[in-house]
């Protein structure tokens, strides 16, 4: 069986009053059914934007100009707004960093959670049993009781507890999950992620966790994928990224500090310099200006995706058979 979701060069741009943001570049990846795959990547490096790509939710000024997103023998690149309320909440659920997002703050949280399931055919009774047993399976407790209550009467946690209820409650394929813990305490953010994780292998979905945090990531995830500049820069298993790293951008994060890359770790390691200006990228590599082993061929040529492994590539001219490492 192929994969679940395969993204092949997808490019994104958003037009700006300063100009045309090349957003992603060339972006290939595949998601595996049932896996988790973590995307981590500094702020500004195109992970949300991959995320929102793949649900259909990209802003107005955002525009697909190249490449495919195929699910099936279906390109959601190419679908419309249709064809993405017939596939969002079915097929692909997400929940976002802040749950306010996806809650409705004027109808009690029974309410959204019937609705949610408006494709069922099941009467308001079931939808109510179901809405009580999904609130249950993530560990809210007496969740009779919560039907009632309205999003703001929660804790952050607890909303966003309702959010992934809310999410599973469609069954999707995928689940995409955009740095949903960001806004929680670091004991909040580890029980959400072992519910993830635990939601995951009993509903059997394949998860996009959307991460700068390294070491939740580590925990959680199966498979990793690295962007730096609106490239997908390394990819691979989670035990090849986090033990073999092959591209310097990866090493970097990593070698600030092996011993935090645990769930301590809240944020990514700072490496010094700056992404470079999306609305004119670099002709070379987009790393070299902060590459320690930069050379003169990364300032002329763009690296493409070198296969390092199985399953394990990265965008380096390291990594060329042809040039040798030296
Ligand atoms: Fe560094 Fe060159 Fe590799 Fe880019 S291609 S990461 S500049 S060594
Ligand atoms: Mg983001």
């Amino acid at each position: 069986a192929g994969p679940l979701v395969a993204i092949d060069s997808l490019s994104v741009d958003f037009d700006t009053a300063g100009g045309t943001v090349h957003a992603l570049r060339d972006v290939s990846l595949e998601v595996q059914k049932g896996r988790v795959l973590g995307l981590v990547g500094e702020s500004g490096c195109g992970k949300s934007t991959l995320a929102y790509s793949l649900i259909g939710l990209l802003a107005d000024n955002a525009r697909v100009v190249n490449g495919a997103i195929r699910m099936g023998d279906r390109d959601l690149a190419g679908l419309n707004a249709a064809g993405w309320r017939d596939l969002r909440g079915r097929r692909i659920a997400m929940i976002f960093q802040d749950p306010m997002t996806a809650l409705n703050p004027v109808l009690n949280i029974g309410r959204q959670m019937i609705d949610i399931q408006y494709r069922e055919s099941l009467s308001k009774a079931e939808k109510r049993a179901r809405a009580i047993e999904f609130l249950g399976q993530v560990q809210i407790p007496d969740p009779a009781a919560r039907l009632d209550v309205y999003p703001h009467q929660l804790s952050g946690g607890m909303r966003q507890r309702v959010c992934i209820a809310m999410a599973l409650l469609t069954r999707p394929d995928l689940l995409i999950a955009d740095e949903p813990t960001t806004a929680l305490d670091a004991t909040l953010e580890m029980q959400i992620v072992d519910l993830l994780r635990e939601l995951q292998q009993r509903f059997g979905c394949a998860v996009l966790f959307v991460s700068h945090h390294l070491g939740t990531v580590a925990e959680l995830c199966d498979d990793v994928a690295v962007m730096y500049a609106g490239e997908m820069v390394e990819k691979g298993s989670a035990r090849q990224i986090f033990h073999h790293p092959q591209h310097p951008y990866t090493q970097a994060l990593l070698a600030c500090d092996p011993a935090r890359i645990g769930i301590a770790t809240r944020q990514l390691p700072t490496i010094p310099g700056s992404l470079p200006d999306l609305r004119r990228p670099p002709v070379g590599c987009a790393f070299r200006a902060r590459c320690p082993q930069a050379w003169g061929r990364c300032a002329s040529d763009h690296p493409p995706l070198y296969v390092a492994q199985t399953h394990h590539g990265a965008r380096c001219h390291l990594l060329n058979p042809e040039e040798g490492k030296t």
